[in-house]
């Protein structure tokens, strides 16, 4: 656009000739079709149109109409200038600093190959997303390259919690082809980096799940985890497969450990490692419990978060605890799991259903 300004500025004395105003012609029909500013276009067209016309019986009238199609031209480009600067700050995304471009930002030598963790429960509400993004963040502040994966496509809110507000794009512009894997990627708490699943209708269909599917397959972007917050229900578990890990989330109560059951079977048939189970919402004499979740999903209880104002509280403020409050039990305890998983590969005793 600024070439195009530019242009009609070197060509100003040469658009009074009748060869000069022809290409001139030309031009704005060019920019015509390009520009948004339709209206100051259409009418220094009509004025040059007018003054083709009249070149012939009074040139100089001619040639004052081309000098006002020239002005609305000039108008019509700062506008479309104007316009254009406007919308692109409007749908500007996350600038390319901030974005995950993981090996430049933070030089760590890359593992082998990415651990993928899905935190997963039979049943909503358990506290998934909230274990998700502290889990996440613990990583991330030992120095693990993390990327948090919000797979809840009809519910996301990994983005609350992450103080994201409302990212513009998110994997359904992947999926799309719209956008690429690390335009999506938005910085959150402790450095770990954020993908949203951006307004996905259709949800897990046919389509989608194929898609999520292969791009676990073939994960563009580097790191040494992805946690994947996973919705309720067995739809999302299609896109997980074996050499991915899973954490299940319960709550003291039956329901929730009956539906975890559920919930691991499926798992280990699509051979996903479990790695331990987190007891969360608990209360103090809760502990109890242990032993029987232990028997009833044969994996160990890794780790124990009470029910806690500071949970509800960081949710609130739309913060992670363990940045908001490391002292709490829920901080420690999540930190804790956090130093286990990196220093573990797998807890190894773990799949005695398998
Ligand atoms: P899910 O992702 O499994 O649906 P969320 O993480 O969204 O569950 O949690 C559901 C609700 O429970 C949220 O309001 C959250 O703040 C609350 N919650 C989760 N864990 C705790 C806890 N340990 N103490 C208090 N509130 C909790
Ligand atoms: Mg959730």
């Amino acid at each position: 656009m600024t070439a195009g300004i530019a242009l009609i500025f070197i060509m100003r004395d040469f658009i009074q000739d009748t060869m000069g105003r022809l290409i001139f012609l030309y031009f704005i029909a060019a920019l015509a079709f390009r520009i948004d500013a339709k209206l100051p276009v259409a009418a220094a067209i009509m004025l040059l149109a007018g003054a083709s016309v009249m070149i012939s019986k009074n040139e100089a009238f001619a040639n004052s109409l081309a000098i006002y199609a020239y002005y609305f031209l000039v108008i019509g480009a700062v506008q479309n200038l104007i316009e254009y600067v406007s919308k692109k700050k409007k749908t500007e995304g996350p600038k390319d600093e901030e974005l995950l471009l993981i090996g430049e930002k933070r030089r760590f030598a890359e593992p082998e190959k990415s651990r993928i963790i899905a935190i997963a429960s039979g049943k909503g509400g358990v506290g998934k997303t909230t274990i998700a993004a502290n889990l996440g963040a613990s990583l991330a502040e030992l120095g693990k390259r993390v990327i948090l994966i919000d797979m809840d496509l009809a519910m996301p809110n990994l983005e609350i919690i992450t103080g994201l507000k409302t990212p513009p794009a998110g994997l359904i512009d992947v999926l799309d082809g719209t956008k690429k894997l690390e335009h999506v990627v938005y910085s959150g708490p402790s450095g770990v980096n954020v993908i949203p699943p951006g307004v996905m209708l259709e949800g897990y269909s046919e389509g989608n799940t194929e898609k999520i599917r292969a791009l676990f397959k073939d994960f563009p972007l580097k790191s040494d985890y992805m946690i994947l917050d996973m919705p309720p229900g067995r739809e999302a578990v299609n896109v997980l497969s074996e050499k991915m890990e899973a954490l299940l989330v319960v709550n003291p109560d039956k329901a929730s450990i009956l539906d975890a059951l559920n919930m691991k079977m499926i798992l280990s048939r699509k051979d996903v490692n479990i790695l331990g189970i987190i007891l969360n919402r608990a209360q103090r004499n809760d502990e109890k419990w242990i032993d029987e979740i232990e028997r009833i999903l044969e994996s160990p209880v890794v780790a124990f978060i009470p029910e806690s104002i500071v949970v509800r509280e960081a949710l609130h403020n739309e913060e992670c605890f363990v940045e908001a409050q490391p002292e709490s039990k829920p901080s420690k305890e999540i930190m804790n799991l956090a130093k286990e998983i990196s220093v573990n590969f797998t807890y190894s005793s773990n799949n005695k259903a398998q």
